[in-house]
């Protein structure tokens, strides 16, 4: 690759290989500006000044569902303290380390984590944040204390932040009150539409960042609440909310209302296309059928499903039903777009016992589906528009072509190469707005980043 530019004016790039939203092309000259891409051409030869991208381009995703501080326990509750260990016992070890976390260390692991998603080839995060207050439970002189945090850290990694204040007012369905360790979390709605506001006057400086409105799940909240909320913010952004994703949260909904969550959800609040409905684990066939045909999205997070025990999303029914998905690291027990695609498809291989699941009539190559659904998902659930077309924000990313695996394949084999086949990150360069901020597999900033990194894990996990 010849020397690569930071952000400029106006800069066009060539690569031999590029995945264009009507599939892959070849010799694509790309010109961006300002940030944009203004020109996208197929069948071209490189201007004199191009940068040469020469590894299979593609555009980069947004992942849609995140808990930055979670990051410092990734990894530290797999052992086994009673046969009966579940989603709620990894629950009790997270409200331990939340007791923990300053306003610095919350930024020092977001700054980390968000470097090490703009490396794995994420863009763009949906923040779904709700630790709120100090460690005493009261709130900040200044209720967006915490999402200030997460703002300046998205400004040092250079990654775009949907940043989705969280509503969290009880402990269980039909508005119980909270308990102890969720002190740090809670708000009336009234203090969460003054945090809300707070945030929209943080953020409103900065171009790449995006806000939403969250609700923490249905035990969180009532339905005033959410009426409330919605009634008093703006009808164009993203709503956020954790659904289904237990049995126990399905058996408690139904005890409280006679409906399922995302039945009541949908007769009692209505869904459409602003919601993303975060995991959606446990759902029968009708309240499939009235996710999808409201084409909000279903917000997966495969590995964590997976290593919280939560269950296995019914994919081929909703791909069948032509229903809307993205994909979240939510509790970053991993950080790999690899890793969340393929287990998602070998979730549904293991449970039919049967190959190639993730399909559709128009796209049989699994890889290149599972990645364009990612894409198209993310861009909803998030408030963005990622993808190698003009107007887009200029978000895009190189594989390593080094890879033997890469480097000789066709274009129609290398997302299904990459994604099933390859473990090393070859996530090689980032761009985000036009701006490389991914180099040759480095950010400007890691070095520093992971020596705080390593200093709050020691702090909050081991007291040294
Ligand atoms: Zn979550």
């Amino acid at each position: 690759m010849t020397q690569l530019a930071d952000f400029q004016t106006q800069q066009t790039y060539f690569s031999p290989a590029a995945l264009l939203p009507s599939g892959w092309a070849s010799n694509v000259l790309i010109t961006v500006r300002n940030g944009l891409f203004t020109d996208v051409q197929t069948d071209q030869l490189p201007l004199q000044d191009s940068i040469i991208l020469s590894g299979p381009t593609l555009p980069s995703l947004a992942n849609l569902h995140s808990h930055a501080f979670q990051r410092v326990m990734a990894g530290a509750a797999e052992v086994s303290l009673n046969p009966n260990d579940s989603f709620w016992s990894w629950r009790d070890l997270m409200y331990k380390i939340v007791q923990k976390l300053t306003p610095d260390d919350a930024q020092i692991i977001a700054k980390q984590l968000y470097i090490d998603m703009l490396k794995a080839g994420y863009t763009q995060v949906g923040e779904f944040h709700y630790l709120h207050h100090n460690i005493g439970g009261q709130q900040y002189d200044q209720l967006s204390e915490m999402s200030n945090q997460l703002i300046a850290a998205a400004n040092a990694s250079g990654i775009g932040l949907t940043l989705l204040p969280v509503l969290y007012s009880h402990s269980g369905f039909g508005g119980q009150a909270p308990n102890a360790g969720q002190a740090r979390f809670i708000n009336s709605t009234d203090s969460y539409l003054s945090l809300h506001q707070e945030c929209a006057e943080a953020l409103q400086d900065h171009s790449l960042h995006k806000l939403g409105i969250c609700f923490h799940s249905l035990r969180a909240v009532t339905k005033p609440q959410i009426d409330t909320v919605l009634a008093n913010l703006s009808t164009s952004m993203p709503i956020h909310i954790h659904i289904a994703e237990q049995q126990k949260e399905v058996q408690d909904c139904l005890a409280w209302s006679g409906q399922r969550p995302i039945e009541w959800l949908h007769n009692e609040i209505g869904l459409t296309d602003r919601w993303c409905l975060v995991h959606a684990t446990h759902l029968d066939k009708n309240e499939l059928n009235a996710i999808a045909s409201s084409q909000a999205v279903a917000g997966l997070c495969p590995t964590t499903e997976a290593n919280l025990g939560d269950g296995i999303f019914p994919a081929v029914e909703f791909e069948k039903a032509n229903g809307r998905w993205g994909v979240g690291s939510d509790s970053h027990v991993s950080l790999s777009i690899v890793e969340e695609l393929r287990t998602l498809e070998y979730g549904q291989r293991l449970r039919d016992q049967q190959r190639n699941r993730l399909y559709r009539p128009e796209q049989t190559s699994v890889g290149d589906n599972l990645y364009q659904q990612a894409l198209l998902g993310g861009n909803q659930a998030c408030g963005v528009s990622f993808g190698l077309a003009v107007g887009n924000r200029a978000d895009f990313m190189v594989l390593d072509d080094s890879h033997p695996l890469i480097g000789a394949s066709q274009t129609q084999d290398v997302l299904n190469r990459w994604l099933f086949a390859c473990n090393e990150n070859l996530v090689r360069d980032v761009f985000v707005a036009g701006k490389h901020v991914i180099n040759n597999f480095h950010h400007i900033e890691e070095e520093n980043s992971r020596q705080a990194f390593i200093r709050v894990i020691k702090k909050v996990m081991y007291d040294a």
